[in-house]
């Protein structure tokens, strides 16, 4: 909902903007005059081209910024995975608004077929100093506009290429937006930099720009990113090749802490890069190591290429890079709904930070919190080596928490139907797999509207 007010809200002002410096006669009508002259359509292909223009560089700008991982950003987004979202949607919105700005440019060859060059206006003056360059910078952009819709479509169909070679040429995205900032600059009219178009487009060029640098510099998350190193890892459960690790990491003095429920971007080894996980301890539960360092947990399941090696890998005293802590995944909620709790696998993970603050004598924020009904959904609850600490985290918690447990071998699947027989309205907090993310979110907007909070673990 706030990724779609956000885009709305962004192409709004991009074309208020505009319309506030055309010509107060557009000259669109007719669109064909008395003489057979296309003067209409010429004049609305040219103004189609630049609006579309305007709108596809603006929504890559609010992309570009959205990259940097901005705290600040969470509290309106409403957390850093929401952030992650708007980031990609922005991107989305912005190729589709440049396979509208190819089209219209495009629409050249058949207004000429039809009626002719008659009525085409003369190429609009563009910044003086850039006039030499425009046939650069036409190309430039096609060529530019070209790799945004393969990265878009790479995005998208996901099965076309795996996650780590993605996010490689995922990182070429800076330099097509310096490219198409180029293409701009280069071919905007000089009467769109008159107020408040050209202090809007040249604001957002600017920010723009910063942050595609920022990150092409390696930059991003710098600021808050913390050099601890691993305490203890030990291989959960059954020790088999579907069994979590749990690695509690020490961290230096200078960590700001967290809230139970947030997650962290951690890197295990340089050349791999930073994985989101969640930090499954509340703060302070752990205490601290005998050098005073603050500790917490992470509880990591084998689900891709990377994870599945962590197991082998990790080992006590080895560096760990944690940045963060990001996210809103508070599990609170109006006072007036019942709070619900649904995990799926790994999902766990929040919940069980969550359940830590609400142990006795944690948190001194006890008193602002409401009953829990949580719902966990696992593979097989007979061998979940997970549940028997949830069962004790729930026995204990205050206020309280009501686990029921639903095992896919035990024939328990959770319906999103079963939450009906929860008296009252709902506040749904869920982390857990995609589907069952969906099915509750057609639910939600059902016969008994319910408020459902989701963090999203899938960043692509
Ligand atoms: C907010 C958040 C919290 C998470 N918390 C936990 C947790 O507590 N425990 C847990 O086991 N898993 C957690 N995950 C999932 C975990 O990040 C992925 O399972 C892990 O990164 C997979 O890496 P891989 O290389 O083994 O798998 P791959 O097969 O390479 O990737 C599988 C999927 O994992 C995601 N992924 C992989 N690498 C990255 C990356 N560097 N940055 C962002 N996403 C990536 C992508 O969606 C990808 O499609 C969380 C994810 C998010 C977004």
């Amino acid at each position: 909902m706030r990724t779609k007010a956000v885009i709305g809200i962004w192409l709004s002002a991009i074309t208020l903007a505009w319309m506030a410096v055309l010509p107060a006669d557009l000259g669109v009508s007719p669109l064909v005059d008395a003489q057979g002259a296309a003067t209409g359509w010429w004049q609305l292909r040219q103004q189609a081209v630049y609006l579309s223009g305007l709108w596809s560089i603006g929504l890559m700008a609010l992309a570009m910024v959205l990259a940097l991982r901005l705290p600040w950003l969470e509290r309106p987004l409403g957390g850093m995975d929401q952030v992650y979202r708007l980031h990609k949607w922005a991107g989305i919105s912005a190729a589709l608004a440049a396979l509208l700005h190819w089209a219209a440019d495009e629409s050249s060859d058949w207004i000429k077929g039809l009626w002719g060059r008659a009525g085409r206006p003369a190429r609009e003056a563009v910044l003086p100093w850039l006039t030499d360059a425009r046939g650069f910078a036409k190309d430039l952009g096609e060529m530019a506009f070209y790799l945004l819709l393969a990265m878009v479509a790479i995005t998208l169909l996901t099965r076309l290429l795996p996650y780590k070679p993605w996010r490689f040429l995922h990182r070429a995205m800076p330099l097509v937006f310096l490219a198409l900032t180029l293409h701009t600059v280069a071919l905007m009219p000089l009467t769109f930099w008159r107020l408040p178009l050209g202090l809007l487009m040249g604001t957002l060029l600017a920010l723009g720009s910063l942050a595609a640098v920022w990150s092409l510099a390696g930059r991003i998350g710098r600021a808050h990113s913390y050099a601890g190193r691993i305490h203890a890892v030990q291989v959960l459960g059954d020790g088999g090749a579907a069994a979590p690790i749990e690695v509690i990491c020490a961290l230096p003095a200078l960590w700001p802490s967290h809230r139970a429920g947030q997650f962290a971007f951690v890197r295990f080894d340089a050349s791999e890069g930073a994985h989101p996980f969640t930090i499954a301890s509340a703060p302070g539960s752990l205490g601290r190591s005998d050098a005073g360092e603050p500790l917490l947990r992470l509880v990591i399941k084998p689900l891709g290429d990377y994870t599945r090696t962590l197991g082998l890998r990790l080992q006590a005293g080895q560096r760990v890079d944690i940045e963060g802590p990001y996210g809103r995944f508070d599990g609170r909620g109006r006072r007036q709904c019942q709070q619900v709790w649904v995990a799926g696998g790994v999902g766990i993970t929040p919940f069980l930070a969550l359940l830590e603050a609400r142990q006795p004598g944690a948190a001194p924020a006890a008193a602002t919190l409401q009953p829990v009904h949580m719902h966990y959904c696992t593979r097989d609850a007979a061998t979940d080596p997970l549940l028997p600490r949830l069962r004790a985290l729930c026995a204990q918690a205050q206020p309280p928490v009501v686990l029921t447990v639903h095992g896919d071998a035990q024939g328990q699947r959770l319906r999103p139907e079963d939450l009906e027989a929860i008296p009252g309205p709902l506040d749904i907090w869920f982390c857990g797999p995609q589907g069952l993310g969906n099915a509750l979110q057609a639910h939600a907007s059902g016969p008994r509207p319910w408020r459902l909070h989701r963090e999203s673990f899938a960043m692509r």
